[in-house]
């Protein structure tokens, strides 16, 4: 198996069956069967004759070959009793106290079993108005957010990661003001990712420089006017600072709402990549594509038949996975049945890029994006379709926006996810971010560090004849090789770094997959420590122009608790 110590020792701290004591009953191996065994067994209900064992052989393979890896609850909990194998969850909040808490028991139980929710606010009433029952004044969504962040923090998902949400308000709410600098102290609503709903007729108001109404939501009153320009400017001033609210186009995410006759989408999960209509689940999946590329005479090359291949079975694998999930609400099961969404991706594109000799900050490199996201959707369309030939078309395929064309068992197939345990699972970047660092210390959780270092840059050093520990000891200290002589040129040129990558990069990256992505694109747009507000602006503007369903920024420095740390070792 091509796993490495550290990818062991995170397997080992997080993922492993263990007994009364904390001490593994399982092996690293044995978890990769215990998960091609359960995921397999799903073949079964649509074919009483099939050869159980020969799928579960071919996902054990796939998955020790680290081709293809399904998120992190997938590895937890399959052919366990919890067997609760989705990353992400959205759950509806009505203006009302009972559903507001049954809102925040149900995302405790989903916390518990490894998965992250996603929670609209814009139901609720605005702070100061009236509250029926009692007459009194209702405290408003930021005040029920931060019980919903309490309740988290109680609920250490089962001592293996903590909860994580995200938070949306439109953008026209009554509170809006409030929401956008809520996070201001660092200290609060922890447990949140934020991001402001903006719609289209905001973006018009903006370019325009006009007003806009605010509505509350429970009397569909008009309260107020604000002015397009100064709200867009108090989310980039506060965006700027803490790397908070983010933006996502809601817009955009209705309009590639698959069945929009179950409802409009108003969240995503956590990390903004999976839109998801209320009490959806969705189960992701990552390709790693260091895993996809053949040596050719004129170095290495992608390997389109095998990705295509890998392609097909990790589609047969998610959907599989909808079949033997138990999911934690019947609301849920019946809900993510009706569309059967799966989030497949990839992961270790920038180190794909190393191999290839491409820069990621290059015309070049965004069309390799284009290229390989454009074969993992057409590929993985295909296999969802052949799967809605033998098992049938998602049950509410009749209703939806596909139903003049050729049936689909999945009502959507793509999604590029983060990839953070995943990418350090199968030791390759993640997602489709650039390389952070070529030598760096990773916090993975409490206080354990992991140092690592980019495998690629060093044979590539080592074969020039250039590979000392007194220059590794200088990337790890500048945290890029951009201003290191005794590195040549075109060397540099290939390996940039994150803060090598100019913002604007970061965007058309980021926009390039979301051409050939069902659902969405998780991506960090990174910021030197001295970018201004405008640069941030530029990049909204940017991204909003390009296609991109949301954003999310983040200046070195304009957080406290960082993941990863240039340079230090403790
Ligand atoms: N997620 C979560 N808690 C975490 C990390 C992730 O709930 O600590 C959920 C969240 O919905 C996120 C999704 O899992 O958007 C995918 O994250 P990632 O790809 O980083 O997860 P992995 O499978 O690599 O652990």
């Amino acid at each position: 198996m091509p796993i490495s110590e550290n990818a062991k020792a995170v397997l080992e701290k997080r993922y492993l069956i263990r007994d009364e004591n904390g001490q593994p009953t399982e092996t690293v191996d044995g978890l990769f069967h215990r998960v091609a065994d359960a995921i397999a067994q799903a073949d079964a209900v649509f074919d009483a004759g099939a050869d159980v064992a020969a799928t579960a052989q071919s996902f054990y393979e796939m998955m020790t070959g680290l081709e293809f890896l399904p998120n992190s609850p997938t590895l937890m909990n399959a052919g366990r009793p919890l067997g609760q194998l989705s990353a992400c969850f959205v759950l509806p909040v009505g203006d009302s106290m009972e559903e507001i808490f049954d809102a925040i028991k149900n995302a405790a139980l989903i916390h518990k079993s490894g998965g992250g929710t996603g929670f609209s606010f814009s139901r609720l009433r605005s702070r100061g108005s009236t509250v029926n029952s009692t007459g009194g004044v209702a405290s408003g969504p930021i005040s029920f957010m931060k019980v919903f962040n309490a309740a988290t923090e109680a609920v250490k998902q089962g001592g293996t990661r903590r909860g994580a949400n995200m938070g949306i308000l439109r953008v026209d709410h009554p509170d809006i003001m409030d929401f956008i600098t809520c996070k201001n102290d660092t200290r609060e609503i922890t447990n949140f990712n934020l991001s402001v709903g903006i719609t289209e007729a905001f973006m018009q108001a903006v370019e325009q420089n006009t007003d806009y109404p605010l509505v509350d939501p429970a009397s569909r009153q008009i309260t107020g006017r604000l002015s397009a320009r100064k709200v867009f400017e108090a989310i980039i001033q506060s965006a700027w600072q803490t790397g908070e609210p983010g933006i996502i186009f809601l817009d955009r995410l209705n309009r590639d709402n698959p069945v929009p006759s179950l409802g409009e989408i108003e969240s995503t999960n956590p990390c903004g990549e999976q839109p998801l209509l209320p009490y959806e689940a969705c189960n992701l999946g990552s390709i790693n594509l260091v895993r996809h590329l053949k040596k050719t005479d004129s170095g290495w090359a992608l390997d389109r038949d095998k990705l295509s291949d890998t392609v097909r079975k990790a589609v047969h694998f998610l959907d599989n996975v909808i079949e033997v999930n138990k999911y934690p609400l019947p609301e849920i099961d019946q809900m993510t049945r009706s569309t059967r969404k799966i989030g497949l991706g990839v992961m270790g594109f920038a180190d794909m890029l190393l191999y290839l000799g491409i820069p990621y900050n290059s015309e070049a490199g965004v069309e390799m994006g284009r290229t390989v996201m454009e074969l993992v959707e057409s590929v993985g369309h295909q296999a969802s379709q052949a799967l809605a030939a033998q098992r049938g078309a998602f049950p509410c395929f009749d209703q939806s926006v596909f139903r003049d064309a050729a049936p689909l068992r999945n009502a959507t197939v793509t999604t590029i996810a983060p990839t953070g345990t995943l990418s350090i699972i199968a030791g390759v970047s993640s997602g489709v971010e650039p390389v952070f660092a070529y030598a760096y210390i990773r916090n993975v959780m409490d206080n354990t560090h992991l140092i690592e270092a980019n495998g690629i840059l060093k044979d590539v050093l080592v074969s020039r004849g250039l590979y000392s520990e007194a220059l590794m000891q200088q990337i790890v200290e500048q945290g890029s090789l951009a201003h290191i002589a005794g590195i040549p040129e075109d060397i540099r040129r290939v390996f940039v770094c994150a803060h090598d990558v100019s913002p604007v990069w970061h965007v058309k990256m980021q926009a390039a997959f979301q051409t050939y992505t069902d659902n969405a694109v998780s991506k960090t747009v990174n910021f030197p420590n001295s970018a201004t507000q405008d640069d941030v602006r530029e990049v909204y503007e940017l991204a909003y122009r390009l296609g991109c369903k949301g954003t999310t920024i983040y200046r070195d420095g304009s957080r406290q608790e960082q993941v990863l740390n240039i340079g230090k070792v403790n």
